[in-house]
């Protein structure tokens, strides 16, 4: 059975990109077979995993989201890359920006992605979206495609109201289209852990959702290797795979893969 993960939150620069690199990385080195979908017009993902002009890439999920909106057959061959470590990737680029104009516009609309995807579920164990940082029709089509939300949050300050936000979409996304959606939980990034305010902060963030949602037991610590490794075009495990950040994935990864079994 494939599990379909959205990683999402409106708010930009939060560890999306990189909590959707380091799990698919640490997913597939537990040998399941993993897709990563870009689903941000920056191209993050895609650059982050050794493809330094996304924009130059011919043929991207917005190309296979076009074929599904026109009922056209669907090539993944020519758009899924295998990049080096193993790990499969439908990039994005620049063209996706113009597809939240084109979806309000159709029938269906919210379904696309998920359509897209019903046809690659027998071939992977996991697929991973990285979502781009609003709510508009893109986040939705993800959301309606997916079994699972994790929400990366910077425990940088008590991020409320943005939350409050993501939750509303999500209720709504599951009250009207999607009732399998499920919260899988929040993971609290770019920790600082030698400042005591970071641990009120967590601290803060656990007691106010805790009760309601899952807060993984398990924190990324704020590092200047995450900065390094995106620039790098390589996951943090094909960079040091001793550093601390490259650790509290991998626990992240367990505590997730715990729960599902
Ligand atoms: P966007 O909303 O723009 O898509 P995002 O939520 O995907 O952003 P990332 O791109 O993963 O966020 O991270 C934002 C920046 O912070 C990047 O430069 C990344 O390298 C850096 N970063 C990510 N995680 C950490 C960390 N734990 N410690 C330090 N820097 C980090
Ligand atoms: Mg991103």
């Amino acid at each position: 059975m494939c599990k379909v993960i959205s990683i999402a939150n409106q708010k930009g620069g939060v560890g999306k990109t990189t909590t959707t690199v380091n799990l698919g990385k640490g997913l597939s080195d537990m040998g399941k077979k993993v897709l990563l979908i870009d689903f941000d017009a920056q191209g993050s993902l895609t650059e982050s995993l050794g493809y330094s002009n996304p924009d130059e890439i011919p043929s991207t999920i917005s190309d296979l989201m076009q074929n599904v909106i026109e009922d056209r057959p669907l090539n993944f061959k020519s758009c899924v890359l295998h990049n080096d470590e193993g790990i499969d990737i439908i990039p994005a680029n620049i063209e996706l920006s113009g597809m939240e104009t084109i979806l309000v516009n159709i029938m269906s609309r919210e379904r696309v992605l998920k359509e897209l995807i019903s046809q690659l579920t027998d071939s992977y164990d996991y697929i991973l979206i990285d979502c781009t940082p609003s709510l508009g029709m893109l986040t939705i089509n993800a959301l309606v495609a997916s079994d699972e939300v994790i929400i990366p949050v910077q425990a940088h300050f008590l991020p409320a109201k943005g939350l409050e936000h993501l939750m509303r979409t999500i209720s709504k996304v599951k009250r009207q289209i999607n009732p399998g959606l499920k919260i899988g939980g929040i993971l609290l990034t770019m920790v600082d852990r030698r400042t005591n305010f970071a641990k009120s902060i967590s601290e803060l963030i656990r007691n106010t959702y805790g009760n309601d949602l899952r807060v993984f037991q398990s924190e990324i610590p704020l590092s200047i290797r995450a900065a390094e490794t995106s620039a790098a075009g390589k996951s943090i495990y094909g960079y040091d795979k001793r550093c601390s950040i490259a650790n509290a994935y991998t626990k992240f990864t367990e505590e997730l893969c715990m729960e599902v079994g």
